[in-house]
């Protein structure tokens, strides 16, 4: 089916290459013999002047841009005509023969410089650009530097497996991630074990993480595991030059991943081609990026998923994707690929430790804690810059010195590009997401902590405080929605406790807190001076359910009013909770410091523990 659609889209390429070369055969027949029959040598003005001063030229023909001549000897000479007045008399003078070429009457001749020759320019320049791109899409990927074969239409490349390639043990940490995608390389290992059952395996997994994680490598290693083939290409690789090119590369793809099944697809940054669509941009939108997506969209709804075709995709900008990509039966399930913590930046370093030569009394443990928040190809990059230093140091291997001192210099680069904390940031973000917690720890009704993390999330926010319910609530009490709201303000008071200044670090809390307060009042009846009156209505509770007002102007005043006094009692609640236990609160922010992550067992174990003396408090 795929083949005949595919045909028209090439044949006027070929038809267009015949076409030039015999306009190059004609050009060799007819034109050239014109050109090449004498030859002329090159001399400068001044020469040719002296030649026509000394009289020793027989004849001048002026012929385009150039004067040919013929020396008395018989020698044929070119030289540049340049804008000469007194030209015509010299030549009289010296009693040459002479006489201007009328060339515009040569048609053949305008034909091949004013068209041909053009043309050829252009599909000469046309291929080398063409091969310079394959060239560099090819570069840069594969596993382990395995024979690559580039699929003639597609530029989707099917790598070999073979033993060399990688391995989930090339990824450190990820554990999570990793365990994830331990269910596809099961499924791609024995696909018919899922079919007997009846079972459907997913058609395609979302990586999302930001840049450097390991999305890719990733990816590949879940091809490595399951031996399969791995067919990778970018999203901009699909969006070409020519209109329908995109969508007929999916289908190519798509075609070839079947033929190869059990294989993983691969679709890097697929956020350019899978983009909301919108009208918004319908003047010179991108129609080709939309035909792209539909095409895929189309392809993963139509293929036999019991084949075992995997599709992956990675990309940094989940929010910008089309919901439909992130339907059941296409991308359904995301894996999360977040930034190594402490733990992972030391398993991370050590990865890439083993491909250098290196001393063995590193203390990997003191260069991660230099490089909170760094990604894994920012660690990856460490390791080969501490390498390159120990090489301008005539050193054979690396030592402990290197690598701190490129963690620096890698560092200090990337430093206003990502989110790698300063270790008063650091600081500042513990005692934040200490506040938290502590705060739902004390009020009974909360639910309990999970896990605390001052590594930077996908979302956005610094530090992160997973709070989990113990079972899935729908009916929330306005107790338990109060204490939500205190919760939610326990990270500026921590701040404002220890450090007496407040940051820009809590600007989520309050949006979140200031949505439940005035929900509370407008949409749950839960203010006494209210009642049970709906006040503002939701839009649509499926796009993030933004509201609009339904009362009046003064209505909406009063409401302001008690949002404001709702969220300040709160507040000052969680602020009593601190300052109460700020001991615990010094010890469980250290605590957090140096783990980076905690679980909220730990947690809960330090909080109900005695406290350290060297954190006991005047209070
Ligand atoms: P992404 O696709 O998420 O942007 P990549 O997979 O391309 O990131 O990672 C770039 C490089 O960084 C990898 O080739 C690898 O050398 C290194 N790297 C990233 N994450 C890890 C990790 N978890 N373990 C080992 N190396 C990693
Ligand atoms: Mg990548
Ligand atoms: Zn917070």
């Amino acid at each position: 089916m795929g083949s005949n659609i595919k045909k028209p889209d090439r044949k006027p390429f070929y038809v267009y290459l015949v076409i030039v070369i015999i306009a190059m055969l004609l050009i060799n027949m007819l034109l050239l013999p014109l050109f090449t029959s004498r030859q002329y040598q090159e001399v400068d003005y001044g020469t040719f002047l002296d030649m026509v001063d000394e009289k020793a030229i027989s004849t001048v023909e002026v012929k385009n841009d150039y004067i040919y001549f013929e020396s008395k000897q018989g020698v044929y000479y070119r030289v540049v005509a340049m804008d000469d007045a007194n030209l015509v008399s010299e030549l009289h003078e010296a009693g040459c023969r002479f006489s201007q070429v009328d060339t515009s009457s040569s048609p053949l001749e305008t034909v091949f410089f004013g068209w041909i020759l053009p043309l050829l320019i252009f599909y000469g320049l046309g291929v080398l650009i063409s091969r310079a791109m394959l060239r560099r899409m090819g570069g840069g990927s594969g596993i382990g530097g395995n024979p690559m074969m580039s699929f003639g239409k597609s530029n989707a490349k099917v790598y070999v497996p073979s033993t060399t390639s990688i391995k989930f043990s090339d990824v450190a940490g990820e554990e999570e991630a990793k365990q994830l995608l331990q269910e596809l390389v099961d499924y791609l290992k024995n696909p018919k074990k899922y079919a007997d059952i009846g079972a459907q395996c997913p058609k395609g997994a979302l990586l999302v993480g930001p840049p450097g994680t390991g999305k890719t490598l990733l990816a590949k290693a879940v091809a490595g595991e399951a031996n399969v083939p791995f067919f990778s290409i970018a999203g901009s690789e699909f969006v070409e030059m020519f209109v329908g090119m995109g969508a007929s590369k999916v289908r190519d793809l798509f075609e070839q991943a079947e033929k190869n099944a059990p294989c993983i697809v691969f679709i890097d940054e697929i956020d350019t081609i899978g983009k909301k669509r919108d009208g918004a941009n319908a003047i010179g939108g991108n129609d080709e990026r939309e035909q792209t997506l539909n095409q895929l969209l189309t392809e993963m709804d139509g293929f036999d998923g019991s084949k075992g075709v995997i599709i992956l995709a990675a990309t940094n900008r989940p929010e910008v994707l089309d919901p439909a990509l992130l339907r059941p039966g296409r991308f359904d399930r995301r894996i999360p690929v977040e930034l190594p913590d402490l733990q992972g930046r030391i398993d991370i370093l050590k990865v890439h430790a083993r491909k250098v030569k290196i001393a063995d009394n590193i203390d990997f443990a003191a260069i991660a804690k230099m490089a909170a928040g760094a990604s894994g190809a920012e660690l990856a990059n460490i390791v080969n810059e501490a390498a390159l230093r120990a090489v301008r140091e005539g050193r054979r291997f690396v030592i402990q010195q290197d690598l701190q001192e490129s963690i620096e210099v890698v560092i200090a680069g990337y430093q206003k590009k990502s989110r790698v904390l300063s270790t008063k940031e650091k600081l500042i973000v513990s005692y934040h997401e200490i506040g938290h917690a502590m705060v739902a720890a004390y009020q009974s009704n909360s639910a309990p902590v999970q896990k605390i993390t001052i590594i930077p999330r996908t979302s956005g926010a610094l530090g992160y405080t997973l709070q989990v319910e113990e079972d899935e609530k729908f009916l929330l009490s306005k107790e338990e929605l109060l204490n939500k709201i205190a919760t939610l303000t326990g990270g500026r008071c921590a701040e404002e406790l220890i450090f007496n200044s407040i940051t820009t670090g809590a600007s989520n809390d309050i949006e979140q807190a200031t949505k439940i307060a005035r929900a509370m009042i407008t949409q749950y009846g839960m203010d006494d001076q209210f009642g049970m009156v709906q006040l503002s209505t939701q839009n649509n509770i499926y796009l993030g359910g933004d509201t609009t007002n339904a009362c009046a102007p003064e209505t909406a005043k009063t409401i302001d009013d008690i949002v404001v006094k709702v969220v300040q009692a709160q507040h000052d609640k969680a602020k009593k909770i601190l300052s109460e236990h700020k001991d615990k609160l010094h010890e469980l922010a250290k605590f957090l410091y140096e783990h980076e992550t905690i679980t909220g067992e730990e947690f809960m174990k330090v909080l109900n523990s005695p406290t350290d003396p060297q954190f006991q408090t005047e209070n």
